[in-house]
C-alpha cells in the first residue's frame, strides 16, 4: 500500500482519507507494520526473548547444582520443579475453560467463532484455536493460552457487550486478533514459557519482553481489522460505556507530552504498554512501539481539523450502571497465558 502517511495511522481512520481498508486485507508475503503486511514481530522481542532464556537456563543450571551439593530451599525446588509446574498450570488453565466457559461454535457466540476463524487464516495458522466466551463480571480483558498440542483464547463476556453486532463489532476483531496473534507468534508455546520462567523475578527485563510480546500482539490485531484498533483502545481507556467520549488522538498525544522519571518507571516496570504509548503506537505505523523512552513528537497532525468524537451510543438502555471495575484482569490464572491487559 502506498499513497498514506504512516505516522497518521492506516487509511481509513478518519473521514480525511477517502479509502476504505477491505475487511480481510489481501494477504502480503513481506512482513511489516502496514495494516496489510504480515503483521511484524516487536524488534526487541527475539533479542530481549534470548537473554531472558539465558538467564532462566543459567537458574536451572544452578538450581540443580545446589541440589547436586544437598543445598535445597524453596527457590532451588521451584526451579528444579519448574516444567512440572508449568505444564500443571497450563493443563488446569485450560481445563477450567474447558469445564466452565461457553465454546464458541456455530451456535454460541458465532460471531465471535467467525472471527477467530478469520483471524487464524489471515495470519496463515494451519489449525484454528478453540475459543471461549468467560463471565467479565464487568471486567474488560480476554487471553490466550494452550496445553499439549491445543491453542485456544478466551475473550471475557463483556467483550461481546463492547462488540455485539450492536456496538463495536470492529474493537472486538482487533481484540481477538490481538489473542490469536499471541498464538501466531508462538507466545504459548510450552517450551517458551519454560524458557521465561523467570520473566516474574526480573521485573524490567521480563516486562520489557512481555511489552515486546504485546506490541507484537497488537500489529496481528491491526492487521486482522484495521478499523478496530481505535474503538479497542477506547474501551481500554473509557470501560464499556462510555468508549465513545474518549478521544483516541487526544489521548495518543500525550504520550509524547507526559513526561519525567516516574512516567518512566511506570512504563519500565508495566507488563503491557501503558495505554498512551499503546495508542501511539498503533497510530504511528512508521516504527515499532517505544520500549522504555516516550515516542518523540508531535506527530504530524491531519490537514484539517479532526471531526468529533461520535456521541454515546444510543439504543436499548442499558442495565443498571456502569460496573468496569477496572483494566486488570484476575490474578488466578497464574503466568500461563498472555492476555489483552495487565494482570
Ligand atoms: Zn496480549
Amino acid at each position: 500500500m502506498t499513497g498514506w502517511d504512516p505516522r497518521q495511522g492506516p487509511p481509513g481512520w478518519g473521514p480525511q482519507q477517502p479509502f476504505s481498508p477491505p475487511v480481510i486485507p489481501p494477504y502480503q508475503p513481506t512482513t511489516g507494520l502496514s495494516p496489510w503486511g504480515r503483521p511484524a514481530r516487536h524488534s526487541w522481542e527475539i533479542a530481549l526473548l534470548v537473554v531472558v532464556i539465558m538467564a532462566t537456563v543459567l537458574a536451572y543450571l544452578f538450581a540443580l547444582l545446589f541440589l547436586l551439593f544437598g543445598l535445597m530451599n524453596y527457590v532451588v525446588l521451584g526451579l528444579v520443579l519448574a516444567p512440572i509446574l508449568v505444564w500443571f498450570g497450563r493443563g488446569t488453565t485450560y481445563s477450567t475453560q474447558r469445564l466452565n466457559a461457553v465454546k464458541m461454535s456455530p451456535t454460541q457466540f458465532p460471531e465471535g467463532y467467525r472471527m477467530v476463524a478469520e483471524a487464524a487464516a489471515r495470519f496463515g495458522m494451519a489449525t484454528v484455536p478453540d475459543a471461549y466466551v468467560v463471565l467479565g463480571n464487568g471486567q474488560i480483558n480476554a487471553f490466550a493460552s494452550g496445553h499439549g498440542f491445543r491453542r485456544y483464547v478466551a475473550v471475557y463476556s463483556d467483550l461481546f457487550e463492547v462488540g455485539g453486532q450492536a456496538r463495536d463489532p470492529d474493537a472486538l476483531a482487533f481484540i481477538i486478533g490481538h489473542e490469536v496473534g499471541h498464538i501466531a507468534a508462538g507466545h504459548v508455546s510450552y517450551w517458551r514459557q519454560l524458557g521465561m520462567f523467570l520473566v516474574p523475578f526480573l521485573p524490567l527485563l521480563g516486562n520489557a519482553l512481555i511489552r515486546s510480546q504485546e506490541y507484537t500482539a497488537d500489529n496481528h490485531g491491526l492487521c486482522n481489522r484495521p478499523d478496530g484498533a481505535r474503538g479497542a483502545m477506547q474501551t481500554l481507556a473509557g470501560g464499556k460505556y462510555l468508549n465513545s467520549l474518549v478521544g483516541f488522538d487526544e489521548m495518543a498525544d500525550r504520550a509524547c507530552q507526559e513526561k519525567g522519571f516516574f512516567i518512566w518507571i511506570v512504563n519500565a516496570m508495566s507488563s503491557h504498554p501503558v495505554l498512551t504509548w499503546r495508542m501511539w503506537a498503533l497510530r504511528d505505523r512508521s516504527r515499532h512501539g517505544n520500549m522504555f523512552w516516550r515516542p518523540g513528537g508531535p506527530p504530524p497532525r491531519p490537514a484539517v481539523a479532526a471531526p468529533p468524537y461520535p456521541p454515546p451510543v444510543t439504543g436499548p438502555p442499558q442495565a443498571g450502571p456502569p460496573t468496569d471495575t477496572g483494566r486488570y484482569g484476575p490474578s488466578g490464572y497464574g503466568e500461563y497465558y498472555s492476555s489483552y491487559l495487565p494482570r
